[in-house]
């Protein structure tokens, strides 16, 4: 194998105040925290172990699109040992819906050369869509092999084992091929200070949407075929009910199922 691309978004985090602008809906991202998707923490690390169980000269390629900020990500998969980065950005994409995301995703995996495993999270913990991969399997005719949670690579045939509500599946698919991962997948490495360092001279190849051949009039909320028009926040959760059991706790809890209509 020549080249492992894992798909990295940029998000924020679940711990800091997320909302979205007042003006078009979209992702407010200076009003929170920014930091790698967990799951695509989980996908890097995969990567690396083939990589590592390969021990050939395997390359591990972080592809994301995203804005400037978005090198933090990077700059976090470098430091855990991907060797290097592409990262697409261009104005004209803020607001681009799933399908205009995996687009430019499908046309930036074309221009990387050997790509032929491409791993990506299940969902990402914002849009949480968790179509960008089959979306960029079905722009590139691959295979997909979906919601994984034990991955193997032999020569150019690649299996797994898929983890549902409905159970477990075993899956091949011959290479070139799309995996996204779950979190049962691995526990990701701490980058370390060596890591860190090493990440800083790291190549990262910036990419336009010229560059890829895409349209601004493809991308973009301008263009979205579905974009976000109301919001509402949840409320605080409030606090729970404590009833106390003086011999009637079983009552008391019938009693408030019944109010709140659960039973
Ligand atoms: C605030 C906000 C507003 C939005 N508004 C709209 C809207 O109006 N209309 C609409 O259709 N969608 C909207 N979205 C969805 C948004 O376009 C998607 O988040 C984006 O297209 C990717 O989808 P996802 O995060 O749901 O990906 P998922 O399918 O959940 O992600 C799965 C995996 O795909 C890969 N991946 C996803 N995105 C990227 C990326 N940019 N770069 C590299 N890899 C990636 C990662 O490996 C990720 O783990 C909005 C999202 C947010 C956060």
């Amino acid at each position: 194998m020549t080249n492992i691309v894992v798909l990295i978004k940029q998000v924020p985090d679940t711990g800091s105040e997320r909302k979205l602008s007042d003006g078009d809906f979209t992702l407010d991202r200076e009003a929170a925290d920014s930091v790698l998707c967990e799951i695509n923490e989980r996908a890097v690390e995969e990567a690396l172990q083939i990589k590592e169980r390969n021990a050939d000269d395997t390359v591990v390629t972080v592809l994301t699109v995203g804005p400037e900020k978005a090198t933090e990500a990077i700059r976090k998969a470098l430091s855990m040992g991907a060797d290097k980065a592409v990262h697409v950005k261009d104005d004209a994409i803020h607001g681009s819906d799933i399908l205009q995301t995996a687009w430019v995703l499908a046309r930036a995996l074309g221009q990387i050369e050997g790509a032929e495993l491409v791993i990506t999270g299940n969902a990402s913990s914002d849009g949480a869509g968790g179509a960008v991969p089959a979306i960029v399997a079905e722009y590139l005719g691959l295979p997909q092999l979906t919601h994984v949670r034990k991955l193997a690579v032999d020569g150019d045939t690649v299996t797994a084992e898929r983890e549902t509500d409905d159970g477990v599946f075993g899956l091949s698919a011959t290479l070139p091929a799309i995996v996204s991962v779950g979190e049962k997948i691995n526990e990701p490495r701490f980058p370390s200070f060596k890591g860190i360092m090493a990440a800083k001279k790291k190549e990262v190849v910036e990419l336009s949407l010229a560059d890829l051949g895409v349209e601004a009039d493809e991308v973009g909320l301008a263009n979205a075929g579905s974009s976000v028009v109301s919001s509402t926040p949840k409320p605080p959760k409030a606090a729970g009910e404590k009833i106390a059991d003086e011999g009637e706790g079983g009552t008391k809890i019938a009693e408030y199922l019944v109010a709140q209509k659960l039973i």
